[in-house]
């Protein structure tokens, strides 16, 4: 079976060896410890710092501020091939999203403060958004940031927070105007070892993606610095998080091919040793047309992620072909971990195997990041202008 490199179309040398190296990384640190992060909750401390060490964060950052001064090329190679070898507990998707803000928005003091530190992975981040009322509807959170003096004063909830548990920076999504929609939505920068009065709740018990931990996430009159906003001006979050959809989603649909090859190969070991009825279940034909389909799905989603890479790289995807990326890669996805948990027959849904992890994992890709249904919302709108 040939696996072709995910990113043929517009990877250049640099970005094949930057891909060397990210597998090397993960093969020497990642694959043999992710039973272990799945067990614990969450990823190590170690393992970020690691990470930065090895130099696969912030490809698309400048150097003056720790990256290497690439394009999103080189964190698609990141996201994808941690993806291809079965893991989801590695925050580094929102950790990139957070440099992506800090780095388009930050004011120069934000910049120099916190980017070399998430490159380098001595700093955790998470960016939160989702309340307990308001998820799709983000305009409806209630979370505040109010101005008092020389600082702001920020209260409310969060929920379901990928790196929460962990996290040294918060980007927080919060109304500096209560009275106004989406054009009161800032976003705020929380520094944890800073924060009194913030508070995270215990780790929430997922259907999968075991390894992050996912949290809830209080704020209980905790006062910010007014230089803590991200941007010039009060009322830009909504327009900021807008702004970067494109990376978000994609990020998502490259998650799913990764997870898709990962899934594939593991499954086509494992019908090629099974045995029933005197021949391999590799044999049986249905089988054979199973993986056929799947292999199929994955070769179209290759290629679509791919045209949406290349056409991020030169600034040109927009937010509804993002969309359908997103849309597109986790329902396929979805489809493929369910057949291939079928080739594995009960031992598919035994945890000792990676499929069952994968399965489960699988689920949330089509909820978080704005839900499917949303996606369908806004590439539907995009036709009716
Ligand atoms: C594991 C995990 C990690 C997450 N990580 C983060 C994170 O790091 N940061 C963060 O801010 N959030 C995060 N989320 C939250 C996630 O983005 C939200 O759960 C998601 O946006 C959906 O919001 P909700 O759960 O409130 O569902 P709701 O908005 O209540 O939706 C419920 C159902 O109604 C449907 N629906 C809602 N509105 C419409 C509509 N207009 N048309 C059609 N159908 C609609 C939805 O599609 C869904 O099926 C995470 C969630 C999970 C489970």
């Amino acid at each position: 079976m040939t696996l072709y490199s995910p990113f043929d179309k517009w990877a250049t040398e640099e970005h094949k060896l930057f891909s060397d190296s990210v597998q090397k990384f993960y093969e020497e640190e990642m694959s043999p410890n992710i039973e272990e992060w799945v067990d614990q909750g969450k990823v190590p401390n170690s393992f970020w710092e690691k990470a930065g060490d090895s130099g696969i964060m912030g490809g698309a950052v400048p150097e003056s501020v720790g990256g290497f001064g690439g394009d999103i090329g080189f964190d698609s190679i990141t996201v994808y091939e941690q993806a291809r070898k079965g893991d989801s507990g590695w925050g580094y998707g929102i950790q990139s999203i957070v440099i992506h803000y800090l780095n388009s928005y930050g004011t120069d003091e934000q910049k120099s403060k916190w980017l070399p530190r998430l490159i380098a992975g001595t700093s955790i981040a998470a960016l939160a958004m989702t309340e307990p009322g308001a998820g799709s509807d983000l305009q409806a959170i209630k979370t505040s940031a109010k101005r008092d003096g020389n600082q702001y004063r920020l209260n409310g909830s969060k929920i379901f927070i990928t790196n929460g548990g962990s996290a040294d920076l918060i980007v927080v999504a919060a109304k500096t105007d209560i009275s106004a929609g989406a054009r009161g939505i800032s976003l705020v920068l929380l520094d944890t070892k800073e924060a009194d009065g913030f508070r995270r709740g215990r780790p929430l018990k997922k259907l999968g993606l075991k390894g992050n931990d996912t949290a809830e996430l209080f704020f209980d009159d905790i006062k910010i610095p007014l230089t803590n906003l991200i941007g010039p001006e009060e009322g830009q979050g909504f327009y900021q998080m807008m702004k970067q959809l494109p990376w978000e989603r994609l990020l998502i649909g490259i998650t799913a091919l990764g997870a898709i090859d990962f899934a594939f190969e593991e499954t086509v070991k494992y019908v090629q040793e099974r045995k029933a009825f005197g021949k391999r279940i590799m044999d049986l034909q249905n089988t054979r047309f199973k993986l056929a389909e799947a292999k199929t799905k994955a070769e179209v989603l290759r290629s679509f992620v791919n045209d949406c890479v290349a056409r991020l790289i030169d600034g040109k995807l927009d937010a509804a072909t993002a969309s359908m990326a997103k849309y597109w890669g986790s329902q396929v996805q979805n489809e493929v971990m369910d057949e291939c948990l079928q080739l594995h027959g009960g031992y598919g849904y035994i945890l000792d195997y990676p499929i069952a992890r994968m399965y489960a994992d699988a689920r949330v890709q089509k909820i978080y990041g704005g839900s499917n249904e949303i996606m369908k919302e806004l590439i539907a709108r995009s036709l009716d202008q």
